[in-house]
């Protein structure tokens, strides 16, 4: 068997998609670094589909340039590319056995059948599916299908892996572990993956870079937590975690931080290269701290609903800044609605200016 090829990385510069009149992706450049899982996220319509379907060549860019591997691939077909696709579909062959479906690839590139087959074992025995390999598709459950969908996908050992949504025909349950599989596949193999998804909670747990996009341009690029604990525009800061959006005046600034007022109270922040004045900032909802007793120095509020769910306890609290979204992490008895309570914030669990706002 051949070495495993070279992770590749795959760039963007400047690249647009026109359908008509419709700008599908507009002047878009980002680098996803060879070995790396990065996510395309945003709304419906954003532009993250036609991105993904860009680097497999299966939609030819408008204008500007798409290099694989350091590869310009602009006007390669989608045979010339050597990355792979898994369709949110799964696109399997119905009247194929699993092993035909998998042993597809290597047969039309040529490959003798008895090597096709040998090729497509390895992979259906990597992703767990040994001992299925003669069933149909239709005899599958959604997750075993999707198993033989990305066993198709990385028999060929493509330069870079594409998911396009893949977990969107699977429960809620199921989700969670084969998003998990995904992870462990592409970081033992370290395979280059974009992966596609509309669904924040999914891009936030299984990426090392989200590129997050809206209106057909990237909003912000940046790791998990980046994206989370800063996030550079209102956009992001909405689209990513709860947060709440809160008025204050950055009041003076030394070196990189800011001291802000919000409300009666003072908090150190990093400014982020915004100006003095009216500024807005990202509070996540566990950043802010609900105290029973009342202390100085704290805003005053008021519970107006909690909601005790296991693991957290969720609260809308009145405050002096407006109606607050707090969660409060912990097996704690809920502090009952109408409770006063001192409000405080901890600025590392996430509380950031917006630059862009
Ligand atoms: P979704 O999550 O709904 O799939 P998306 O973010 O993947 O959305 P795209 O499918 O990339 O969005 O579509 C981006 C824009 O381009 C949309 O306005 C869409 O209607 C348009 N579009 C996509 N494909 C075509 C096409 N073949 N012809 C015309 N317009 C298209």
């Amino acid at each position: 068997m051949a070495a495993r090829k070279q992770a590749a990385s795959v760039e963007f510069r400047n690249v647009t998609k026109r359908y008509g009149n419709v700008t599908a992706v507009d002047s878009v450049s980002f680098t996803i670094e060879p070995g790396r899982l990065v996510t395309l996220l945003g709304p419906s319509g954003c532009g993250k589909t036609t991105t993904l379907r860009m680097i497999a060549g299966l939609e030819m860019a408008s204008e500007g340039q798409i290099l694989i591997g350091g590869r310009d691939v602009t006007n390669l077909s989608a045979a010339d590319r050597d990355v792979s696709m898994v369709f949110q579909s799964y696109a399997l062959f119905p009247h194929m056995s699993v092993l035909e479906n998998v042993a597809y690839g290597p047969s039309v590139q040529g490959v003798p059948k008895k090597d096709a087959y040998a090729m497509a074992m390895e992979k259906l025995e990597l992703i767990g599916l040994k001992g299925l390999e003669k069933r149909a598709p239709s005899e599958l459950s959604g997750g075993q299908q999707q198993r033989v969908a990305v066993a198709r996908a990385l028999v060929l050992e493509p330069q870079v892996l594409l998911f396009d949504e893949p977990l969107s025909n699977l429960d809620a349950k199921l989700r969670r572990r084969v998003r998990e599989d995904i992870r462990e596949l592409q970081q033992s193999l370290n395979l280059t993956v974009a992966y596609v998804t509309h669904d924040q909670e999914e891009a936030l747990a299984v990426s090392d870079h989200i590129i997050v996009m809206s209106n057909a341009r990237i909003a912000q690029t940046g790791t998990p937590r980046e994206l989370y604990e800063e996030p550079a525009n209102l956009f992001v800061a909405d689209f990513i975690g709860d947060a709440n959006i809160i008025a204050g005046d950055l009041v003076s600034v030394a070196g990189a931080m800011g001291q802000v007022r919000i409300g009666s109270l003072g908090l150190e922040l990093p400014h982020r290269g915004v100006g003095q004045g009216a500024v807005k900032l990202a509070v996540r909802p566990d950043a802010i701290l609900l105290d029973e007793t009342v202390r100085t120095g704290a805003l005053a509020g008021s519970v107006r609903k909690a909601s005790y769910l296991g693991t957290q306890v969720e609260y809308d609290v009145e405050s002096p800044i407006g109606s607050l979204f707090v969660v409060q992490h912990g097996r704690k008895e809920p502090i009952a609605p109408g409770t006063p309570v001192s409000i405080s914030f901890a600025p590392q669990r996430g509380v950031a200016i917006i630059p862009d706002a």
